[in-house]
């Protein structure tokens, strides 16, 4: 057993390396009810044992780190956060409180919108700044990117200069579009709302907001002419500002209740997100009576809702087969509405995730999504447990029969017949994706159909379509525009460089920039095929598991078979990246962090084409930093050592050059 002590610094230090994720990086890596059970249990330990609560501590602290990429801005009032209440007990003792030094005490209660907070200042009707809420006490300027939000004025219809305070947020979905298109581009996708909105507004290139379709909700009108938070509300409205209509004047803790769980029920079909609603005290006059602590006002409360969690019987359990050969098991479950949008299936990783969660094909489960957009399984719920079919992981590819092969170390199952056909599909929409051979008129759907109709089969049957041109017209669908731009952008892609057709190839383990090494190093594909474990292993940044990879590949004859296919079909098989690009990289030590507009992977190609040098840590021998979304420590880092840093915008024209 820990130590109080031990045990408070172990919170401390998970607090505060989520808080980083969460704040600065917005990327969280927990949970928010996880993260709110570990700070009650600090606030709790804290107040037993008052000698051992620091000033630093995260009980004390609001928001993140204010970005230096960003221009300070100092608040003329504290934006303050909320305490939180998870319970209805907590809510009555709040009132409680209130009531002694306020007993005549109205509480207006408005939905807590899952955002970011913004100021917005106006100068005789004008916009002239809008700032995140930072560490309460200085925030970041991003007036350059609020502005791109339609709703929030550019100009008041009076001249007035004042300040509003309110909450960016990203409508549900416009979010699922985004993800959609990021998972679409290899990039990270999204958690949840309020972390695609952060992501958008603590940008330097307005461009990216301006994409995102926000939006933002005022509830603080921060004037002197006013007396009650409805005022406030109504005015804001009658400014032209964006007002949620759902708030309500409620006279008593009962009334409050009623409507938390009136807003409970109307939660999942909100097209935005509400994590809780925020119960304040209507007079304003009465605020300065009742007080405030160093993190927040004591005249109003935020209640959190408990995370969305739903009981569904799991049905079945499916596997898919990836392009390497992966097999994912997928659960399949009694169709279910789960936090905004139903679901039916959620992936179950591996064979040692179902054992470790103990779920088996019948059983009732818990379902969450993790961070609110990724459907989870918490596990079976024992109790209800009635016939079960136990778990036994298959032994046979789902889609050809072939014997699954477990590799010693690993998690995963693979289905290992290069012949198999949902590892062949998988494998052409791979080799014709963008960071591979980059095929743009061949997608997904059209690699699936051209194969269903027997015109592809394998990599090398896509450089072969050309024969079958009268028949791929009469293709419903396709026609004669379709198929020439397609046949055209097929020949042109032969020129590609031999790294492209070495990632496009589907080693396991190979990524891009493997790719690009080893390309580099052994200069044609003969090279590679004929390169030992030993060479291999030797070059920097290529592990043994890689090199074992490519060694193996190339040992199978049927894979030397496809490379003989290519080879004659006229595909460059050389490196010829040494004769390529001088360019502003050339020689220079590279790092990137946070999410740029092209798959990471693809960028450090292009970096490394030049002859850059990628490293993942940023020391005083790194000469530049590529910061893009959602940028965190590494950003911090090279401004403290003055290196150069290049947003998104900047790297996409230098690479071009
Ligand atoms: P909070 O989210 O608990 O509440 C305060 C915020 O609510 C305000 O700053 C404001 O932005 C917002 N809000 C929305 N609607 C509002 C309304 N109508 N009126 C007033 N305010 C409104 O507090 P916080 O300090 O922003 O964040 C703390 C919370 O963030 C934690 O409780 C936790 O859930 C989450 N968090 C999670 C992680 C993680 O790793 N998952 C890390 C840090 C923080």
């Amino acid at each position: 057993m820990p130590t109080i002590e031990e045990r408070l610094n172990e919170i401390k230090e998970i607090l505060n390396k989520a808080s980083e994720a969460y704040y600065t990086k917005d990327m969280p890596i927990m949970e928010d009810y996880e993260y709110d059970k570990l700070m009650n249990e600090l606030i709790k330990i804290e107040e037993e044992h008052p000698e051992l609560k620091t000033l630093d501590s995260p009980t004390n602290r609001i928001g993140g780190e204010v970005l230096t990429k960003f221009k300070k801005v100092t608040h003329e009032t504290k934006m303050a956060s909320l305490s939180d209440a998870f319970s209805y007990e907590e809510l009555y003792d709040f009132d409680k409180r209130v009531k002694e030094v306020a007993p005549e005490a109205k509480y207006l209660c408005e939905l807590k919108i899952d955002g970011l907070s913004v100021s917005l200042k106006y100068s005789n009707g004008i916009l002239v700044e809008a700032s995140t809420r930072g560490n309460g006490l200085v925030g970041e300027d991003i007036t350059h990117n609020v502005r791109t939000i339609k709703s929030v004025p550019l100009k008041l219809k009076n001249n007035d200069s004042l300040e509003v305070r309110g909450e960016i947020y990203m409508p549900r979905e416009s979010l699922r579009k985004l993800n959609l298109e990021r998972e679409e581009a290899g990039e990270e996708i999204f958690a949840n709302c309020r972390n695609a909105a952060a992501g958008s507004v603590r940008q330097l290139d307005s461009k990216v907001a301006s994409k995102r379709n926000l939006d933002a909700f005022l509830y603080y009108y921060m004037e002197d002419d006013i007396l009650t938070q409805e005022e406030a509300l109504i005015k804001m409205r009658e400014l032209g500002f964006n007002v949620n209509p759902n708030y309500m004047l409620c006279n008593s803790m009962d009334d409050v209740i009623k409507y938390i769980e009136k807003m409970g029920e109307l939660r999942p079909n909100l097209p935005y997100d509400i994590d809780g609603i925020v119960i304040k005290v209507n007079q304003l006059e009465l605020h300065s009576i009742i007080g405030e602590t160093v993190k927040y006002p004591k005249w109003a409360i935020a209640y959190k809702f408990p995370p969305e969690e739903v009981k569904t019987q799991l049905l079945d359990i499916i596997y898919q087969v990836g392009r390497t050969g992966v097999i994912t098991p997928v659960g399949v479950f009694k169709p279910v509405s789960l936090a905004g949008s139903v679901v039916s299936k959620a992936t179950l990783h591996n064979e040692d995730y179902i054992k470790m969660k103990d779920v088996h094909i019948g059983d009732i489960v818990t379902l969450h999504k993790a961070g609110d957009v990724i459907p989870e399984v918490v596990g079976p719920v024992l109790e209800e447990r009635k016939e079960i079919k136990p778990f036994v992981m298959i032994d046979k590819c789902p889609c050809c029969g072939e014997a699954l092969k477990r590799y010693e170390g690993e998690a995963d199952w693979y289905c290992i017949n290069p012949l198999c056909k949902d590892k062949l599909i998988n494998k052409l929409i791979h080799f014709a994706s963008k960071p591979a051979y980059n095929i743009d008129s061949l997608g997904d759907k059209l690699s699936r159909l051209l194969f269903e109709l027997g015109y592809l089969t394998d990599v090398s049957s896509i450089f072969n379509l050309k024969f079958n041109y009268n028949e791929l017209v009469n293709i419903p669908g396709l026609g004669e525009k379709s198929i020439t731009n397609l046949l055209n952008a097929i020949e042109e892609s032969k020129k590609n460089n031999l790294d492209r057709l070495v990632f496009g190839l589907g080693i396991r383990h190979v990524g891009a920039k493997a790719a690009l090494i080893i390309s580099k190093r052994f200069k044609d594909i003969d090279g590679i095929i004929n390169a030992t474990f030993e060479e291999l292993s030797n070059l920097d940044d290529i592990g043994e598991v890689i090199a074992r990879c490519v060694v193996d590949y190339f040992n199978n004859p049927l894979n030397l078979e496809l490379i003989d296919r290519l080879k004659n079909l006229g595909l460059n098989t050389k490196y010829i990246g040494e004769e390529l690009i001088e360019g502003f990289f050339t020689g220079k030590k590279v790092v990137l962090t946070g999410t740029i507009s092209m798959p990471r992977d693809e960028a450090k190609m292009l970096i490394m084409k030049q002859g850059g040098k990628i490293s993942e840590s940023v020391s005083k021998k790194t000469d530049i930093v590529i910061a893009g979304e959602a940028a965190g420590s590494k950003l911090d880092k090279a401004h403290e050592l003055g290196i150069y840093i290049m947003d998104d915008k900047e790297f996409q024209e230098k690479i071009k050059r």
